[in-house]
């Protein structure tokens, strides 16, 4: 179809959420930043992997159980590989996994600033009547698609609101109610700008 412009935004969270553990040194409760660090211990056939915190007021540190107890047949040669090595991949991968950090420790601390690069991938933007953003992401953010949105073409979130009513606005594949959800890898989202003045500011401010 003419008039679409197809642009790729990758994401990179920033800041890995952070567990607010009872620090026994501090004396209270405190905020544990990751250290990008795995400790792996190997006791016979038996491999035991950590990611490492530490404590923002002391440094004192905190494993969060990567594998517990495995043996060592069940483990990949790459992935133990990673771990010994302190992959920046894997250690980010586990990192940013919120959900696994909250089961284990109960609260936690997250940021919703991420890094943005965008990438032309068809149309031109001269004539452009409609958009289509695809969003690639490394790791999970708890960053809301509508705050994502707006931030990044430079308009209200309850404009955007305005134009999932009126279904000029359309996410794949989850549909409704998907603006006040975080955003997530391979979502796509597709806004007709017709009927819109602005259009050329939000294009240009959708391609970067
Ligand atoms: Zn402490």
């Amino acid at each position: 179809m003419s008039g679409l412009l197809r642009i790729r935004w990758a994401i990179a969270p920033a800041i890995a959420p952070r567990p607010l553990i009872n620090c026994n040194r501090c004396g209270g409760i405190r905020s544990y930043r990751c250290s990008e660090k795995f400790r792996v211990n190997a006791n016979g056939k038996r491999i035991d992997a950590w990611l490492i915190y530490r404590c923002t007021g002391c440094d004192n540190s905190w494993n969060f159980t990567i594998l517990e107890r495995c043996n060592r047949r069940d483990i990949e040669p790459k992935l133990l590989a990673a771990l010994e090595s302190n992959d920046p991949a894997l250690a980010r991968r586990h990192a940013f996994d919120a959900t696994a950090l909250r089961s284990r420790i109960g609260r936690i601390e997250e940021f919703p600033d991420v890094a943005v690069r965008k990438e032309l991938l068809g149309g031109g933007p001269d004539c452009a009547t409609a958009l289509w953003v695809e969003l690639r992401l490394d790791a999970a953010t708890s960053l809301r698609l509508d705050r994502l949105l707006a931030g990044e073409l430079g308009i209200s979130r309850s404009r955007l609101q305005a134009w999932d009513d009126r279904r000029l606005l359309v996410v794949e594949p989850d549909g409704a109610r998907a603006l006040r959800r975080p955003a997530r890898d391979g979502m796509a989202i597709r806004i007709d700008l017709g009927g819109e003045a602005d259009r050329e500011a939000v294009v240009s401010a959708a391609c970067g």
